[in-house]
């Protein structure tokens, strides 16, 4: 940002603590509203309860000191009328303000005590004052100048509002005067990187005047569009956004169709194989993506497959038979899990159905003494093991196999496409493992001729589908849609705290009767320390108060590995009846006995943290119950939250409204989640906008052919190419 005119290394900073690094950023440093001052309210027309742009004159001010706190009044004028404008704790404001200046001032019109208009706390600019909280440096002729430009670019027009920066250094009006310098300064000739067949499918406006509209709005420009980024400027840009996104990812997907993979061959030897180690009969569901697999896997071509199905349908035993098919080629698989608990138990499962089989399994986790690893790893590396069972340090530490011929990726849901690509910057093994590659879309990444392993992802969040397409659009998708039968329903009530005691009797009962019970406690990672505390005091409360006659165990995350397997182990052979947990037991754990789960502060989890946790239960043939405890003061977002588990069982239902109550970053557990931060979409909003993305990119790697050229089409994936790597942090910005 430096070379743009005015801003050194300081401003620089401040600038891209708002992700502002380039001129293109800055130019897509979108206003978060519009202020008609074209049109202002008249003071003498405007309604109480209103949202009201005005222009008026400075009449008086001042500062009033009630007991409380300082109050500052303003007084605006137009003709005869006046305004009241008031700020409370606002001492900062009394010298701001001169008779006679003009000013906008924009916010909520009220009535006062006595019946008069007034505006509390206004959003307010001092037109024509542009010494204000800027760095200027230039000369005192040119700054005249500028005064000028500058206050044409506030009044009689609307006017776009953006969000300050630097603690209010970067006022909206400096970035509308920096923005509209790059403007006018933009090269006429600046060629559009969406080829001209694309903008015509979809009568989108060209990138210059995409660009000047969605800052300098046009007079007629609905203005209502404009607040809801709905104006045919607002479309280009954000379909801008998606576009190039989803031509990244298409390339990638092709790419990876076209690498040399593994023929495993599916002979009746392979298919008795499969059958034999079934415990029960498949679902229709497990069978027809069983099917989808097997015939990615028979291809030439690496399986990029992503299999998605709600908690309990039975992803585990699918991803062993995919194995099945491998090892039986004589080749070896690498099942990875988020946790080391999760590990720990697909190993356990893994013992009980394949080993039996005669297969041969080992389990590399992070926590294994050095010895034991060393000896580990040379089973791997000579062959010995068939399938190795591990957390992500399978892939952080080099871990060498003789023949890799699928490796399977659990409980993917935190991990989503740009996390991918970061893991696997990480080291080139990850890439060897994973089998996804840390380059961008479009650059050769072939550094051997070895054949790529198939890679199979699991995830248990049901992604609604547009969502799909963008974080995972370089894979296939599989949808296990359908629950193994003879599960009941969970019943969840939600309960106030004060009934606790009720709750208990509950669980006893459940236990008498054979089951068991978990107990989730949240710890939020910012309070982790006092929060895994309270963890524990409760745990040593519901041993020795509560249920004293019961074992009651407890697991956290910050038990070391040994710990965590024991607690587990007894919970799963049910010597432990009651466990007491923070959310490590989120992901996956599988224990068809335990039918009762309460919830400590439910309203503070998200709801497809709750799904997930409740998924833990329901899982056999008994009744299960979910009891989600809260206090008196919830918010209402948790309320909803609360209400719309008590009414649903269905996953894709849940993360629709957890979506759209709290937007796609928290969804999926922040930013971390790896979804693409998007500067102008807004993925929920803008889903139709993104399925014409993902179809135009498709259009566009088809090509060329009459409709695209290979000049625009080399255009457009160079403009991808950059954006991938300034974006996702694959090329550090110099
Ligand atoms: P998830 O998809 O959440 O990983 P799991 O693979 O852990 O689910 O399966 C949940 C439970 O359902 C396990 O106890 C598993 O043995 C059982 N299960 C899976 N498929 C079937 C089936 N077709 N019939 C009966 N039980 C099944
Ligand atoms: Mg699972």
């Amino acid at each position: 940002m430096q070379y743009v005119k005015g801003v050194g290394p300081r401003l620089a900073e401040v600038l891209a603590a708002k992700d502002i690094r380039t001129v293109d950023d800055l130019l897509h440093y979108l206003p978060f509203r519009y202020e008609d001052r074209l049109n202002p309210r008249s003071v003498a027309e405007l309604r109480a309860g209103e949202m009201a742009t005005v222009i008026a004159e400075v009449r008086n001010s001042g500062l009033f000191r009630t007991r409380r706190m300082p109050i500052f009044q303003l007084t605006v004028g137009q003709g005869r009328t006046r305004l009241k404008c008031i700020w409370f704790n606002a001492a900062y404001l009394h010298d701001r303000f001169q008779a006679g200046q003009m000013v906008a001032l924009y916010g909520k019109v009220e009535e006062d005590r006595d019946g008069e208009l007034q505006i509390v706390q206004p959003q307010f600019e001092i037109l024509g004052d542009i010494n204000a909280n800027e760095e200027g440096g230039a000369g005192a002729a040119e700054k005249e100048a500028e005064k000028k430009a500058a206050a044409s670019l506030e009044i009689g027009r609307i006017v776009p509002i953006y969000e300050s920066a630097g603690q209010g250094k970067l006022t909206p009006r400096w970035f509308r005067r920096m923005i509209r310098w790059t403007l006018d300064n933009l090269n006429p000739d600046l060629p559009d990187p969406i080829p001209a067949a694309v903008r015509a499918h979809l009568s989108l406006a060209s990138l210059r005047e995409a660009l000047w509209k969605v800052h300098w709005p046009d007079a007629g420009e609905s203005f209502t569009d404009l607040q809801s980024s709905r104006t045919a400027a607002h479309i280009r840009m954000i379909f801008d956004e998606l576009f190039f996104i989803e031509l990244g990812l298409e390339l990638k997907r092709r790419e990876q169709k076209a690498q040399t993979g593994i023929a495993f061959q599916l002979n009746d030897g392979v298919r008795e194989a499969i059958k034999k180690i079934l415990p029960f009969h498949p679902t229709a569901a497990q069978k027809r993506v069983l099917k989808e697999i097997a015939t990615d896997m028979q291809t030439s071509h690496p399986m990029r497959r992503l299999l998605q199905g709600d908690v309990g349908s039975g992803k585990t035993i699918v991803a062993f038979q995919a194995a099945i098919i491998a090892i039986e080629n004589g080749y070896q698989v690498a099942l990875m899990a988020p946790t080391e608990i999760l590990a720990q138990q697909h190993y356990f499962s893994a013992r009980q159905i394949l080993e039996q089989a005669g297969y041969r399994i080992v389990l590399l986790t992070g926590s294994l003494e050095q010895d034991r690893k060393r000896e580990v790893r040379r089973h791997i590396a000579q062959g010995n093991a068939q399938l190795v069972i591990g957390t992500h340090a399978l892939i952080q530490d080099r871990v060498e196999f003789e023949n890799l011929g699928l490796v399977v990726v659990d409980e993917q849901h935190r991990f989503g496409v740009m996390q991918r690509l970061k893991l696997m910057k990480k080291s080139d093994d990850a890439r060897v493992v994973t089998g996804l590659r840390p380059v961008l879309p479009g650059e050769d990444a072939r550094r051997s001729t070895e054949a790529e392993p198939d890679v199979l992802v699991m995830t248990a969040t049901p992604i609604p589908r547009t969502l799909a397409l963008t974080l995972y659009g370089d894979l296939d998708v599989s949808v296990l849609d359908e629950l193994p039968p003879g599960r009941t329903p969970v019943i969840t009530r939600s309960l106030l705290d004060e009934r606790a005691p009720e709750v208990w009797d509950f669980v006893r009962k459940q236990i008498a009767g054979g089951h068991q019970a978990y107990v989730v406690y949240p710890v939020i990672e910012e309070n982790e320390e006092r929060e895994l505390k309270a963890a524990q005091q409760m745990h040593r409360q519901l041993r020795e108060k509560i249920f004293p006659n019961l074992h009651v165990g407890l697991l956290h995350g910050r038990l070391d590995a040994g710990e965590k397997e024991h607690v587990m182990r007894e919970f799963q052979q049910g010597k432990i009846e009651i466990l007491v947990a923070t959310t490590v037991i989120e992901v996956g754990v599988d224990v068809p006995n335990a039918t009762v789960m309460v919830v400590e502060h439910a309203d503070r989890f998200g709801l497809a943290q709750l799904h997930q946790l409740r998924g833990r239960i329901g899982r056999g043939a008994a009744k299960s119950y979910c009891v989600l405890m809260r206090g008196s003061k919830v918010s209402e977002e948790g309320e909803r939250r609360l209400d719309a588990m008590v009414r649903s069982n269905d996953g894709f239902q849940l993360a629709e409204l957890d979506l759209e109550l709290r937007g796609p970053g928290e969804f999926f557990g922040t930013k971390q989640a790896g979804i693409p931060s998007f500067r102008v979409a807004n993925i929920i909003r803008d889903r139709q906008l993104l399925e014409a993305a993902k179809r135009e990119a498709a259009f566009v790697i088809s090509g060329p052919n009459a409709e695209i050229s290979k000049v625009e089409i080399d255009r457009a994936l160079r403009e991808m190419r950059s954006r991938w790597a300034l974006s996702y942090g694959l090329v550090e910005v110099g």
